[in-house]
């Protein structure tokens, strides 16, 4: 991509601030502000509603009832698939995936970790370290439980691990990381082999450190391939830290969001711990649920099937918003983006001061987009200069409005920025 002179500049300025005119014109009204799957999405899922018949009720008694409280055989052999773990290395929850984290990281503060010498709320200061760009709703969690983040930054192969391994070996108040795998919220990065084994083999100060290994979309590809990556859990065995790592994935992007199935994977030990006190505030998850999953998606293969049908509905939405900001942006200071091959998001670097100020100008043009700052804890980004596209919800029509909103704005703002 091109760097242009002043005239340039100031000339594209001019052409971008008439095309602004035209689109103020289109009225528009539309939120692109989360990652929600499409309603054509979702109703690939639909047979879900009719899959129990009598038969099937008759043929699972203890399944309509109380008990099976880590949950039901069939669905931990299709998880464990999933995740590429052991069945018996699975506990099947509730609904959602974030409600397991949250739970999880309650009871750490509350009671510790299978290997702490006392709860995390007993320490002077908990810590965790959070990649950014990241996932707002995991640093919500660490907000309302008063624990301070850590930033370090992103790379296309995971975190900067030579920023985590710094930090994690000086500092004993430092307990975990947050970890998105695989075609991470928002940039697209797929953890290389090489990230996920020093994750697991590094040296921390605190001996009951933890990995918050949220694999969200770990079947989540757009170009119909399935990527086979490192066991967090196995290079965790391997390193001699077999408690590190707690990984936690749903069937929210698979089927129902927020009516799917959530799930934990980790090491026998942990899970018994962890299972233990799960015991006081639970007799049964939503197993009729569970069996409905099981029921629709079968066995790994047709998860897989399944999966290729929801990227041939994502894949043209995400090339629009990729074509969308190709043809428009003009300048490589402009902005750069990310060209996931997975995942729900596009991560927009801009130029730096300028994200919020795009974020209000496409709101008073009829556009809502994810806060800026958002990718970053406490909504603080320094530079300013992050901004998350969601392209799964909106139709073909509107998603070409608005991203033509969007990249107007975006060039518009930059330049203006370049220009002072
Ligand atoms: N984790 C990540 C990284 C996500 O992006 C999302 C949803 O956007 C979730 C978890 C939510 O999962 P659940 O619906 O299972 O609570």
């Amino acid at each position: 991509m091109a760097t242009l002179n002043l005239d340039e500049l100031k000339s594209l300025l001019e052409v971008t601030n008439s095309k602004l005119r035209d689109l103020e014109k289109l009225d528009l009204n539309v939120d692109m502000t989360r990652g929600k799957p499409s309603f054509e999405q979702i109703r690939l899922s639909r047979d879900i509603l009719t899959n129990i018949d009598e038969e099937v009720f008759d043929r699972n008694p203890n399944i309509f009832n109380y008990g099976i409280g880590d949950g039901i055989e069939e669905a931990k052999q299709l998880f464990a698939s999933m995740l590429e773990v052991r069945s018996d290395e699975i506990y099947v929850g509730g609904n959602s995936s974030l409600n397991l984290m949250y739970d999880t990281m309650l009871k750490a503060m509350y009671f510790g970790m299978v290997d702490s010498n006392r709860p995390w709320m007993k320490e002077d200061t908990v810590k965790f370290i959070c990649p950014v760009p990241g996932y707002d709703r995991h640093f919500a969690i660490c907000e309302s439980l008063g624990i301070e983040m850590i930033t370090v930054d992103m790379t296309p192969n995971g975190p900067d691990m030579d920023a985590v391994e710094a930090l994690v070996k000086e500092d004993a108040s430092i307990k975990g990381i947050w970890c998105v795998p695989k075609y991470s919220n928002p940039d697209g990065a797929i953890y290389s082999k090489e990230t996920i084994e020093r994750l697991a083999s590094m040296e921390t100060a605190a001996k009951d450190f933890k990995i918050f290994y949220d694999n969200a979309y770990a079947v989540h590809f757009l170009d119909g391939e399935f990527i086979e990556q490192e066991s967090m859990l196995e290079a965790c065995k391997n390193a001699g830290n077999p408690n590190r790592v707690i990984i936690f994935a749903s069937t929210s992007k698979i089927t129902f969001p927020g009516a799917g199935v959530g799930v934990i994977s980790a090491n026998r030990e942990s899970l018994d711990y962890m299972e233990k006190l799960i015991a006081a505030q639970s007799i049964s998850q939503d197993k009729v649920n569970q069996l409905r999953h099981v029921l629709f998606l079968k066995d790994f293969d047709t998860l897989l099937e399944h999966m290729k049908k929801q990227a041939a509905i994502l894949k043209p939405k995400f090339d629009i918003v990729l074509d969308s900001l190709k043809s428009t942006v003009a300048d490589e200071r402009i902005a750069t983006w990310s060209n996931p091959r997975g995942g729900y998001f596009i991560s927009v670097d801009t130029y730096p001061g300028c994200a919020k100020k795009i974020e209000e100008e496409c709101a008073r043009l009829g556009l809502k987009i994810t806060k800026a700052g958002s990718t970053y804890p406490y909504y603080d980004n320094p530079k300013d200069n992050n901004l998350r596209i969601a392209p799964s919800f909106l139709g073909r029509s509107d998603l070409v409005q608005a991203m033509d909103v969007f990249t107007t704005v975006l060039q518009k703002i930059a330049i203006e920025e370049m220009l002072k």
